[in-house]
Protein backbone atom coordinates (compact mmCIF):
# COMPACT_ATOMS: atom_id res chain seq x y z
CA UNK A 1 0.00 0.00 0.00
CA UNK A 2 2.90 2.56 1.13
CA UNK A 3 4.70 3.67 -1.65
CA UNK A 4 1.67 4.13 -4.26
CA UNK A 5 1.81 7.85 -3.83
CA UNK A 6 5.24 8.16 -4.78
CA UNK A 7 5.30 5.83 -7.93
CA UNK A 8 2.36 7.83 -8.99
CA UNK A 9 4.15 11.17 -8.16
CA UNK A 10 7.42 9.66 -9.93
CA UNK A 11 5.22 8.89 -13.17
CA UNK A 12 3.71 12.26 -13.40
CA UNK A 13 6.75 14.15 -12.95
CA UNK A 14 7.99 12.18 -15.91
CA UNK A 15 5.49 12.90 -17.86
CA UNK A 16 5.23 16.47 -16.98
CA UNK A 17 9.10 17.03 -17.65
CA UNK A 18 8.60 15.36 -21.15
CA UNK A 19 5.87 17.96 -22.13
CA UNK A 20 8.16 20.50 -21.17
CA UNK A 21 10.47 19.52 -23.27
CA UNK A 22 8.17 19.09 -26.31
CA UNK A 23 6.64 22.36 -26.17
CA UNK A 24 10.27 24.10 -25.88
CA UNK A 25 11.58 22.48 -28.94
CA UNK A 26 8.08 23.08 -31.22
CA UNK A 27 8.97 26.69 -29.02
CA UNK A 28 12.06 26.81 -30.90
CA UNK A 29 11.40 25.57 -34.13
CA UNK A 30 8.61 28.24 -35.19
CA UNK A 31 9.18 30.53 -37.25
CA UNK A 32 10.35 34.41 -35.48
CA UNK A 33 10.84 37.60 -36.44
CA UNK A 34 10.11 39.01 -40.09
CA UNK A 35 10.04 37.02 -43.08
CA UNK A 36 12.36 36.73 -45.78
CA UNK A 37 12.16 37.61 -49.16
CA UNK A 38 14.42 34.74 -50.07
CA UNK A 39 15.09 31.43 -48.99
CA UNK A 40 17.48 31.35 -46.38
CA UNK A 41 18.77 28.21 -47.80
CA UNK A 42 18.73 28.05 -51.20
CA UNK A 43 17.84 31.85 -51.83
CA UNK A 44 15.24 31.53 -53.86
CA UNK A 45 12.22 33.98 -54.08
CA UNK A 46 9.35 33.60 -51.29
CA UNK A 47 6.18 34.29 -52.90
CA UNK A 48 4.50 37.68 -51.19
CA UNK A 49 1.38 34.90 -50.58
CA UNK A 50 3.54 32.65 -48.68
CA UNK A 51 5.07 35.27 -46.61
CA UNK A 52 1.48 36.71 -45.62
CA UNK A 53 0.18 33.85 -44.22
CA UNK A 54 3.27 32.60 -42.49
CA UNK A 55 4.55 35.51 -40.99
CA UNK A 56 8.55 34.87 -40.04
CA UNK A 57 8.66 32.59 -42.92
CA UNK A 58 12.61 31.85 -44.05
CA UNK A 59 12.29 29.19 -46.17
CA UNK A 60 10.79 28.99 -50.05
CA UNK A 61 8.27 26.21 -50.41
CA UNK A 62 10.28 23.56 -51.55
CA UNK A 63 13.34 23.52 -47.98
CA UNK A 64 10.20 23.93 -45.60
CA UNK A 65 8.89 20.69 -47.06
CA UNK A 66 12.04 19.42 -46.73
CA UNK A 67 12.66 20.19 -43.57
CA UNK A 68 9.54 18.93 -42.41
CA UNK A 69 9.92 15.87 -44.01
CA UNK A 70 13.17 15.32 -41.77
CA UNK A 71 11.30 16.88 -38.69
CA UNK A 72 8.62 14.68 -38.96
CA UNK A 73 9.94 11.63 -40.09
CA UNK A 74 12.70 11.92 -37.19
CA UNK A 75 9.96 12.22 -33.99
CA UNK A 76 7.55 9.95 -35.84
CA UNK A 77 10.42 7.51 -35.61
CA UNK A 78 11.00 8.12 -32.11
CA UNK A 79 7.92 7.87 -30.91
CA UNK A 80 7.07 4.61 -32.53
CA UNK A 81 10.20 3.45 -31.18
CA UNK A 82 9.23 3.81 -27.53
CA UNK A 83 5.87 3.08 -27.67
CA UNK A 84 6.95 -0.34 -29.32
CA UNK A 85 9.60 -0.82 -26.33
CA UNK A 86 6.83 -0.14 -23.86
CA UNK A 87 4.35 -2.69 -25.57
CA UNK A 88 6.61 -5.56 -25.71
ZN1 LIG B 1 14.71 27.18 -50.48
Amino acid sequence: MAGGWSSDGAVQDQIDATIDDAVARARSALPRGQSLANCEACNAEIPAARRAIMPGVRLCVRCQSALDKKTVSHSGYNRRGSKDSQLR
